[in-house]
């Protein structure tokens, strides 16, 4: 098989707060191969941001530091380059998109000005070129009559067109791997839908891969291929979209499939919640992260830590409870047990 792409392996990131130490990434591993799109979700506080972030080198360094680990692009690791070498990748091979384009775009630049910019920081190309670039983008992104628009100011576009913006920003380079920090959710329902087709467009279009931050199953369903889902700062289950829909194997994820709004529900019924709250990580955790908030925990939940382990091809989970009873729950909350036939 191929190389990956992108491979992470072993990351651990802490944050120094005074004495305090918050182990916020602990020991994630994934792989993300050529025009594969890979979902990272969980509640707010599972690391998926600080693991995306750490990609790029992103964290804010202090209080964050890379403890261990290796970030491998095209076999080169990221975490041994200089600082010289990491701006060169930043934009050109690898660009990120955050939540909210009204904070990361800036007011007192036309948008224009912004993409001529970012494509002459990355290539050496003549400002005409740049600006013939920089409307191609926008046309590419859905900007409507572009030649025009490219002089505006972000207050004269909506919410929507500020984020194709800032897609089209994150692609001047023609970037290997995009990374979606929540990109959908400062954005109503309507536009969400929208952001997300033409994110699935361009990257079939552009042959890129795409690691896609959320809290919301809903924003993966049609974007990913792969799932992985975090918890206290660890993968707890990864498996294949369908996989992780159809046969949801941890106690945490069947609680986040749970908490999802479905087409069949009444508004006026309240959604239901994972009780409890996330484990705090500047302590050190014995035994399973979630232990504290799963109805199956066992004696040696609290005293031993699951180790993420693939139970069929492709589907791995941190849960030392792959039992009958655990199977037996899983059907009658009405997910699937595999069998096709
Ligand atoms: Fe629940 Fe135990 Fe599985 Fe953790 S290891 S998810 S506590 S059953």
């Amino acid at each position: 098989m191929s190389e990956p792409l992108l491979k992470i392996d072993n990351l651990h990131v802490e944050f120094k707060t005074g004495s305090i130490i918050t182990r916020a990434v602990n020991g994630v591993t994934f792989e993300l191969n050529k025009q594969e799109n890979i979902g990272i979700v969980g509640e707010s506080g599972s690391g998926k941001s600080v693991t995306a972030t750490s990609i790029l080198q992103l964290i804010p360094s202090p209080p964050a530091k890379i403890a261990n680990g290796a970030i491998y692009f095209k076999g080169k690791n990221l975490l041994e380059l200089s600082t010289k070498e990491i701006r060169k990748i930043r934009g050109n091979e690898i660009s990120m998109i955050f939540q909210d384009p009204s904070t990361s775009l800036n007011p007192v630049f036309t948008v224009g000005n912004q993409l001529i910019e970012t494509i002459r920081a990355h290539k050496k190309v003549s400002k005409k070129h740049a600006k013939q670039k920089a409307i191609s983008l926008l046309d590419l992104v859905g900007i409507p009559a572009p030649d025009k628009r490219i002089d505006m100011y972000p207050h004269e576009f909506s919410g929507g067109m500020r984020q194709r913006v800032m897609i089209a920003i994150a692609l001047a380079c023609d970037p290997k791997v995009l990374i979606a920090d929540e990109p959908t959710t400062a954005l109503d329902v309507t536009v969400q839908a929208q952001i997300l087709n033409l994110m699935k467009e361009l990257q079939e279009k552009l042959a890129m891969s795409i690691i896609m931050i959320t809290h919301d199953l809903g924003v993966v369903w049609e974007t990913c291929d792969k799932l992985l889902v975090m918890y206290a700062g660890r993968v707890v289950e990864s498996a294949s979209v369908k996989d992780l829909y159809q046969q949801p194997l941890h106690p945490y994820t069947w609680g986040l499939l749970d908490s999802q709004i479905s087409e069949e529900q009444n508004s006026s019924e309240p959604l239901a919640s994972i009780p409890g709250s996330p484990p705090d990580l500047s302590y050190e955790i014995k035994g399973c992260p979630f232990v504290e908030r799963c109805p199956y925990a066992q004696e040696i939940c609290y005293q031993k830590t699951p180790q993420l382990n693939e139970t069929t091809p492709g589907h791995a989970v941190a849960c030392h409870f792959q039992t009958s009873e655990h199977q037996l729950e899983r059907k009658e909350r009405g997910y699937s047990d595999g069998d096709t036939t």
